[in-house]
């Protein structure tokens, strides 16, 4: 279900390459983006607020949400944790006159990319290795062991999917992956 005419972004990557922190960092940026909430099945971390970083609901909700076609895609990111765009976000943020930016798995971004193609700039965060990858979500420390394990269960394959997206931003060293993501978006829209 395509909506009216609005650029968007779509940053995708397998878990910990750093698209949250590199989101939080173009929200900042004075670049009129708003981030798209999405609804999850997952259980809610340490820090985080309900509405704020997801919607968190339970998984018979998560499929209520299906079956009435809310959701713009979705996915079940890791077994039995669904996760998936609203209908909703996507026209409460083009009402505020705002460019959506999406925080979602390899598939979804590339889901969103087909629907929206050119008015959409898909980027993929690519981590320096999948070592370095492991490293940050232990420090990051969020999840427990057999939640970090279907993370890296799906790293792998997640990589394959790099050189479909429209651009790949390398996040090693932190501050030259935030220049080169925000460069990327600012010619996007501008
Ligand atoms: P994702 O949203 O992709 O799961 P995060 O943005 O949460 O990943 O990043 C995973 C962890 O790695 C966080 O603790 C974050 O602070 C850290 N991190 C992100 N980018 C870098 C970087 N370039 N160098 C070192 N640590 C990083
Ligand atoms: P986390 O549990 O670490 O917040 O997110 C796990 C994965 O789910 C990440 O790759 C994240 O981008 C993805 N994700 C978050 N929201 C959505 C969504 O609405 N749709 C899809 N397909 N993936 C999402």
């Amino acid at each position: 279900m395509v909506t009216a005419y609005s650029k968007m972004i779509i940053v995708s990557a397998p878990s910990g390459a750093g698209k949250s922190t590199i989101v939080k960092h173009l929200l900042k940026s004075g670049l009129n983006l708003e981030f798209s909430v999405s609804a999850t099945s997952r259980p809610i971390r340490e820090g985080e607020v309900d509405g704020r970083e997801y919607h968190f609901i339970s998984t018979e909700d998560f499929k209520k949400k299906i079956e009435a076609k809310e959701l713009l895609e979705w996915q079940e990111v890791y077994p039995g944790s669904y996760y998936g765009t609203l209908v909703s976000e996507v026209a409460r943020i083009h009402s505020h006159g705002h460019f959506p930016i999406f925080d979602v798995d390899v598939v979804g971004g590339l889901n969103i990319k087909k629907m929206y193609k050119r008015d959409a700039l898909a980027l993929f965060i690519q981590p320096p290795s999948v070592e370095v990858l492991e490293k940050r979500l232990r420090s990051r420390a969020t999840d427990s062991e057999a939640s970090l394990q279907k993370r890296l269960d799906k790293v792998k394959w997640e990589l394959e999917f790099a050189s479909k997206f429209d651009e790949i931003v390398i996040n090693d060293q932190l501050e030259f992956a935030l220049s080169h993501a925000e460069r990327l978006v600012r010619e996007f829209l501008t």
